[in-house]
């Protein structure tokens, strides 16, 4: 089946009816920009930038980042946007060079984008390497965990600062849609972003209050949960109501059965790992929007996960 879908992978993602989806790439390295493009990504939608910092013994400076994300912005180039994530760190994935003092439940804890405002310099610096490593090409960023529009306003007033001095042509500022408070906020919210980009990886945690890597417990994180599917089409219906964007870029947009249910919630663009999108491009080829709208109303209706993986599997 890899192999057949490869043959697509530089063709659009258009349903059978018209609609097109953008397909694009999930990061962990900029090295691996050029390979997404080999793949078919016709955007990277969520390039984990703590890499860069995973890689150092101390935050690295404004001119060993430029060099990193400028690997990425040469391989896309001036067609293809990258949506850039700030550092993600806390929680599941510690630094050993920024110490959070001992937490209860750190998946509740200094993650995030709370984290990184305690250090805002370190933000700061960051921010002006991809303005600068960007150019003219275009740039999205987007801050990770955001439970409300304070914070996300705290991490634009440092974007403001950087990009006045900087000045790249062609930006957008964004959320990822992580926690629910944000997708129940979402009309709010809409008024002050260029886009939105739904991490059902722990957007599925918070919500059914699973640990996603917890080893009896995290089968069912499932974001197929009509629960979660709720919050996604609030976070979708409030940003289209302002003429804003939404991405996927959790597992779910790579899962064969949520992808018909994702396009229709209405969502615009699927990020996934690189390896997968000729095949998300295929599942999108054989798929109406007509029939994927029906099939989300359906999901949504749903009373479990298991009753909606269920009535998807008995369509198929
Ligand atoms: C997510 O939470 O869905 C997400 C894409 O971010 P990460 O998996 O890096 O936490
Ligand atoms: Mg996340």
């Amino acid at each position: 089946r890899e192999r057949e879908a490869f043959g697509v992978r530089f063709d659009p993602a258009i349903t059978l009816d018209g609609h097109r989806m953008e397909v694009a790439a999930n990061l962990g390295n900029t090295a691996h920009a050029a390979d997404a493009v080999e793949r078919g990504a016709e955007a990277v939608g969520l390039l984990r930038t703590e890499f860069v910092f995973m890689a150092h013994p101390q935050a690295p400076d404004l001119d060993t980042q430029i060099t990193e994300y400028r690997q990425a912005f040469d391989a896309l180039g001036h067609d293809r946007a990258l949506v850039a994530r700030t550092l993600d760190v806390g929680g599941d994935k510690p630094l050993d060079y920024w110490p959070v003092p001992a937490e209860d439940n750190p998946f509740l804890g200094l993650r995030g984008i709370r984290l990184a405002l305690t250090r805002p310099e370190v933000l700061e610096t960051q921010i002006r390497a991809l303005l600068i490593a960007a150019e003219d090409r275009p740039l999205r960023i987007m801050f990770p965990m955001v439970k409300d529009v304070e914070e996300f306003h705290a991490g634009k007033a440092i974007f403001d600062r950087v990009q006045a001095e900087v000045n790249a042509p062609d930006v957008q500022l964004g959320v990822m849609i992580e926690i629910p408070s944000c997708a129940l906020l979402a009309p709010s919210l809409a008024e002050h972003v260029d886009f939105f980009s739904i991490g059902t990886n722990d957007l599925t945690q918070y919500t059914l209050a699973i640990d996603r890597g917890h080893s009896r417990l995290s089968a069912q994180a499932d974001g197929l949960h009509p629960a979660v599917l709720r919050l996604i089409q609030m976070t979708v219906d409030a940003a289209h109501a302002k003429g804003r964007w939404v991405g996927v870029c959790g597992e779910l947009g790579s899962d064969p059965q949520a992808i018909g249910v994702l396009m229709g919630l209405g969502v615009d663009e699927l990020s996934v790992s690189s390896r997968q999108i000729p095949l998300v491009k295929q599942r999108i080829r054989s798929l109406t929007l007509e029939e994927s709208r029906a099939l989300a109303l359906r999901a949504l209706a749903c009373p479990t996960a298991v009753e909606v993986r269920a009535m998807l599997e008995s369509l198929s």
